[in-house]
């Protein structure tokens, strides 16, 4: 099936099993697209969404499982890695898990490791307040290497706890995210995934902070990632099957004449192959 099955009735599609959820063919992750290389310390991720693409991969490969993800193991050889100085791009961190409270101190001690050769670094998080307040007071020196990017997809909270239940609330994350433009910090956010269909709560929200882009992204790979990484209640059935046609590419058609002429609005691959904008180079971040 791809996305172009639109003619489909969403409303009998609801009745039918989760089978009937698109599978997209594009299976990038989103990382090719805003940078040039991952860095990661951590295997698993308190976060635990639902729809995550390293939560899929490594229970695929059995390293987890659908219950231990939650547990958060630091890999030492990982960490104490030296870095050395990358043309052409950010380095993205993290891609495959978050930086929490519970490994602040280690996180600042990776980001040092990869700042110290004069890297450029993309900082990829659900945010903590506690972690963004440390990582902006800490790396004051380094302002100009470092591009936040707050991953919001929805302002609806119990939306948001559905999908992420590790994750922060969306007040946390709007605090952190004024917190590093105060510091005067480069911002930017990641609406990838959308998780509802009133994503222009959340760019309204955001802008004032932002500095550098706002990503709009679908929920990839959807049918795959939910069936490795959870059990498929009713709930989760019907609030997929929900988004999948808040999704369809005639709601993405209308979302990019809404947006297309805001300069801080990018679309992610996906989108981009629906509405024919060409796709970025890779490390391009556009
Ligand atoms: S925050 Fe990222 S790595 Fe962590 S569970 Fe969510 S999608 Fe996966």
């Amino acid at each position: 099936m791809t996305t172009q099955n639109t003619k489909l009735n969403f409303r009998a599609k609801a009745q039918i099993e989760l089978k009937s959820i698109c599978v997209m063919k594009n299976n990038s992750n989103g990382t090719k697209e805003w940078s040039i290389e991952s860095a990661n310390f951590i295997s698993g991720c308190r976060n635990d969404c639902k729809y995550c693409f390293s939560k899929a991969t490594a229970i695929y490969n059995k390293s987890k499982t659908q219950d231990d993800w939650k547990e958060e193991f630091v890999k030492s050889s990982k960490l104490n890695k030296s870095w050395r100085l990358r043309e052409g791009g950010r380095i993205m961190f993290p891609s495959s898990h978050d930086i929490t409270p519970q490994h602040l101190p280690e996180a600042i001690q990776f980001l040092k490791n990869i700042l110290s050769p004069g890297n450029q670094v993309l900082i990829v998080s659900k945010p903590h307040l506690e972690c963004i307040k440390a990582i902006c007071d800490e790396f004051v020196n380094y302002k100009d290497k470092i591009l936040f990017r707050f991953t919001i997809g929805s302002s609806d909270n119990a939306t948001l706890k559905f999908w992420e239940p590790g994750a922060p609330s969306f007040d946390e994350r709007i605090a952190s995210l004024k917190y590093a433009f105060e510091t005067g910090y480069e911002t930017s956010i990641s609406c990838e995934p959308m998780l509802d269909n009133k994503i222009g709560n959340v760019v309204a929200a955001v802008k004032p902070y932002v500095t550098h882009s706002v990503w709009l992204g679908k929920m990839n790979e959807m049918k795959h990632r939910l069936t490795m990484n959870t059990q498929l209640t009713q709930e989760l059935k019907d609030k997929a099957n929900q988004l999948y046609g808040w999704q369809l590419d005639d709601k993405i058609r209308a979302l990019y004449e809404r947006y297309k002429d805001d300069p801080l609005i990018r679309w992610k691959g996906e989108i981009k192959t629906i509405v024919g904008l060409p796709i970025g180079e890779i490390g391009s971040d556009e």
